[in-house]
Order: structure tokens, then C-alpha cells, then sequence
């Protein structure tokens, strides 16, 4: 399936700004002969690339005609090994942007063209090097920001997801097959109950292992992309300063008069490899300044949104109405309470409060940095993360591809509803065979242009 492609791309695979070493990424059936054309001896001399090994690094400099550019290494990769299976060339240069873009447009002078964002990757699924879920995991990769993160999607680069998927799919068309079979030839092929309980017996263990890979997701999610947690309060309760003792610096404005957090603030806090995407918001209050109403109704469409919801109290001063007003419009979601400011003398009754919540509440003194371990603690264990932090299991944590898995486990669920009540066999096999196709399309089989350049679209340039 090599070569779908009749054009050459080229990208900086490196991030914009200065660096040591910044890399230019060529892919395509040009890719030798434009680097061979441009990559040349201090003294102007052919490399000759075209006879060079894969995987060898060549030592030159970038010339754009007789204009140096730079001083490079290129590395030659011959297709199908390479990234995208294609000829691949990159240009280790100086890390300058201005460098960067120099080589670039000599590139693509030479004739290349601009690649899209994703595009190297998409090449290397097009050409069958690895299948829509390796490929996902490549981003998943490059944006893991804890250890569970990364584990789990360099265990679903190598395939681990791919194998069970193709498995699974193996069964349900050998099924189908022996059914139509039948179907078609009546005369040598019969289908008895034997063959109904063994179908409905595979299609019983294949929804089995399905809802345990859909059970961990939640938590799985959580780790991998963190829990959205809005902090909701009054004003002056202590939110921003808790945010701030949070990541470690003063992002929101601290001050003394209430109502002076006018904006969202968001950070992403790790807790022992747990993220919280935590929302600072302006307190929950009627207002009539116009700045401060826009924030509450942020506020309200955050809480709405949130998985999390971090309520702070001053535990210093009686309860007043707006508590009670926050308390009313969280009560759904899954909360913590924090009672700040325990360093005061307490005053705060709060058994209305916690009988209407029924959550967990943590005595704090953000000023004296007391009670934010027990918060730690009670985050991790509210949200069962200790059950799958440290396992060797692969998650599935694309929002795609568990919904695919979902309506997969329905079609087979549908299936076997319908052996179990005698229909005929036209009836489960479209379910069967509809399983099938969804859990194709976790791997790509069968996927459309538009999904496939969707997922690519999101890719950082030079991937
Ligand atoms: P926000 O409006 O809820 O964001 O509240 P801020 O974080 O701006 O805090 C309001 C005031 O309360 C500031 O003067 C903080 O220094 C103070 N504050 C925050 N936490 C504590 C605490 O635990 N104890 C005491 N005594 N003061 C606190």
C-alpha cells in the first residue's frame, strides 16, 4: 500500500521559538531527491543520497541555490521504514526560527509542499504502518502529562488495543460466516442449538470483556485528560488563595475586598499524578456590575460542566444566603467541602449545609497551608483513582473509541437478545455483523474521509 501519495511534504517537526537543534521533517517519493538537491559538502559537493543507506545520518550544509543556510546533519530513512513509510529525510539544523524557515522554504522550493497539521502521521496510517488507534495514541503520547499516561498509550502505540480489537472482530466474522454459510447452503450445513449456544456463549464472553474495558474508563479519563473542578464560594472565602497554594504561584489576584477575582481562572494542578483542571471563578453573587455578572454566569455553566465541584466556606463567619445559594446549585454534583480560614476562631454552623451535600468536608487554613494533604487524599479516593493508577491493563481513553466500544457491546447485547428469543438468523447476524463494523472503526477499518481528517486535524504541525 506504499506510495498512496504522490506528493512531498515537509514541516518543522520542532517547537516554534529558539533551541538547540531544530528538525525539518521530509516525506514523500521527492524526499531524497529535493535533500540530495539542497543538502550538500562545505565545499558544494554532491552527497549522494540517493545511494545512501536507511538510517544513516549524512553531515552537510543547507544551501538554498549557492546561498548557504546552515550547518546540518540529515538522517536518510528509506521507505517502508520510516515513520510514515515512505522515504523520509529530516535536517537536524540550529534551532533558530528564522534558521527553521529558511531551510523550510528551500524545501518546499525544491518541491515539496507544506504538510497539514497530523499529516506525517495520517501518511503512516494510509500506508498501513499503524491503524487508527496507534495513531491516536501518538497525540495521546505527545500530551501525556503524568506517568499513567504515557504508559498507556505507548502500550497502545505497540498494538495492545489493535490485537484485542482485531481478535474479537476475528470471532464475530467467522461467525457470521459459518451462519451465512448455512444460510446460503442448507443442504450440507445446518444451524442446530449446539451452534446457537456456542454463538451466543462467544457473544456473551465478548460483551463481558467489553464492559470491563468500559469499566474503568471514567477513571481512566480522569487520569488521562483530568478532572474538570470548578472552585465555588463567596467572595473573600479564600478561593484564589487556595488556587494560587495549589500551583505553587500567584496567578489569581489576592486581595481583601470581596469580589475581585472578575475572571475564570484555570490551572492544571497535579495531585500525586492525578490532574484537576481547577477553575477559579468569580464569587456566585447577584451583582450589577456588569464585568463581575458576566463571570457568575460563567460560573453557573462551569459547575454545569464540572466533575468536580470545590466548595470553600469561611468557617470563620455565620453562614449567610449566598452559601445556602451555592449549596442549592451543587447539590448534584460530586463535591468537597472546604472550610477555610480555621486559623480565625470558628463560627460557621454548617449542618444544614453538609445534610443537603452529604460530601466530604476539609477543615483548611489556606493561610497556614493546613488541610491540603487530606484534600489530596480525599480527591484520590472519591474518585477511585488508587484502583487503576499502577496497573500493567491498556484503558481505553479516546472518547471516540469508547463510544464506538458502547455501541458495539449494544449490537451484541441486540444479538443476543434474539438467539435467546428464537428469531431467525437474518435477524442477529445484521447485529453481529454491526458489532463488527464498530469495532472496526476503533482501528479505522471502514472509516470515512471526514472522521479520518478530523482526528488527523487535531495533530500538531510535523507529526
Ligand atoms: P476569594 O475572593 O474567595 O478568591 O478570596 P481570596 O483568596 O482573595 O482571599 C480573601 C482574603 O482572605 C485574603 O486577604 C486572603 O489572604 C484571606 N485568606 C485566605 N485564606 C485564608 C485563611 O485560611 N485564613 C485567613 N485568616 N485568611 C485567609
Amino acid at each position: 500500500m506504499i506510495d498512496n501519495n504522490e506528493d512531498t511534504i515537509a514541516a518543522i517537526a520542532t517547537p516554534a521559538g529558539n533551541s538547540g537543534i531544530g528538525i525539518i521533517r521530509i516525506s514523500g517519493k521527492d524526499a531524497i531527491k529535493i535533500a540530495d538537491k539542497m543538502i550538500r559538502s562545505r565545499s558544494n559537493k554532491s552527497l549522494d543520497l540517493f545511494s545512501s543507506p536507511s538510517h544513516k545520518v549524512h553531515y552537510g550544509y543547507a544551501y538554498d541555490g549557492n546561498r548557504v543556510l546552515d550547518e546540518v546533519l540529515c538522517t536518510v530513512f528509506l521507505k517502508p521504514r520510516s515513520y510514515t513509510a515512505e522515504d523520509t529525510v529530516e535536517i537536524s539544523c540550529h534551532g533558530g526560527m528564522l534558521i527553521l524557515k529558511e531551510v523550510l522554504s528551500a524545501v518546499t522550493a525544491n518541491g515539496a509542499r507544506l504538510a497539514e497539521p497530523g499529516e506525517f502521521t495520517k501518511r503512516a496510517y494510509l500506508n498501513g504502518r499503524i491503524d487508527l488507534s496507534q495513531a491516536e495514541s501518538v497525540m495521546d503520547i505527545i500530551n501525556s502529562e503524568n506517568e499513567f499516561s504515557r504508559k498507556n498509550s505507548i502500550s497502545q502505540l505497540r498494538g495492545s488495543l489493535k490485537e484485542k480489537i482485531e481478535g474479537y472482530r476475528e470471532i464475530l466474522i467467522h461467525e457470521c460466516a459459518f451462519i451465512e454459510s448455512a444460510l446460503d447452503d442448507p443442504e450440507h450445513y445446518q444451524i442446530e442449538e449446539e451452534d446457537k449456544k456456542r454463538i451466543s456463549s462467544k457473544i456473551d464472553s465478548l460483551v463481558n470483556e467489553i464492559t470491563e474495558m468500559l469499566q474503568d474508563t471514567r477513571q481512566a479519563v480522569f487520569l488521562k485528560d483530568g478532572i474538570n473542578t470548578v472552585i465555588a464560594g463567596k467572595p473573600n472565602v479564600g478561593k484564589s488563595s487556595f488556587l494560587n497554594l495549589m500551583s505553587g504561584y500567584d496567578k489569581a489576584i489576592v486581595t481583601s475586598v470581596p469580589g475581585t477575582t472578575r475572571d475564570v481562572i484555570e490551572e492544571r494542578i497535579n495531585i500525586d499524578g492525578v490532574i484537576l483542571n481547577m477553575t477559579d471563578t468569580a464569587g456566585i453573587h447577584d451583582s450589577l456590575d456588569p464585568v463581575e455578572s458576566i463571570g457568575i454566569n460563567k460560573t453557573l455553566e462551569m459547575i454545569e460542566k464540572a466533575d468536580l465541584v470545590v466548595f470553600m466556606i469561611d468557617a470563620s463567619e455565620d453562614l449567610n444566603e449566598e452559601d445556602e445559594q451555592i449549596a442549592d446549585m451543587i447539590k448534584e454534583k460530586s463535591t468537597v467541602i472546604l472550610m477555610n480560614k480555621t486559623d480565625l476562631a470558628s463560627r460557621a454552623d454548617i449542618s444544614n449545609i453538609s445534610e443537603k451535600l452529604k460530601c466530604p468536608i476539609i477543615w483548611t487554613s489556606i493561610k497556614e497551608s493546613k488541610g491540603i494533604d487530606e484534600f489530596k487524599r480525599t480527591i484520590v479516593s472519591m474518585f477511585d483513582m488508587d484502583r487503576i493508577k499502577d496497573t500493567n491493563k491498556t484503558y481505553v481513553t479516546n472518547l471516540r473509541q469508547i463510544d464506538e466500544l458502547k455501541k458495539a457491546k449494544e449490537s451484541l447485547e441486540l444479538a443476543r437478545a434474539s438467539i435467546m428469543g428464537g428469531m431467525s438468523e437474518d435477524t442477529y447476524t445484521v447485529d453481529i455483523m454491526d458489532a463488527y463494523e464498530y469495532l472496526g472503526s476503533i482501528i479505522g477499518e471502514d472509516t470515512d474521509d471526514d472522521l479520518t481528517d478530523r482526528i488527523f486535524s487535531e495533530f500538531c504541525m510535523g507529526k
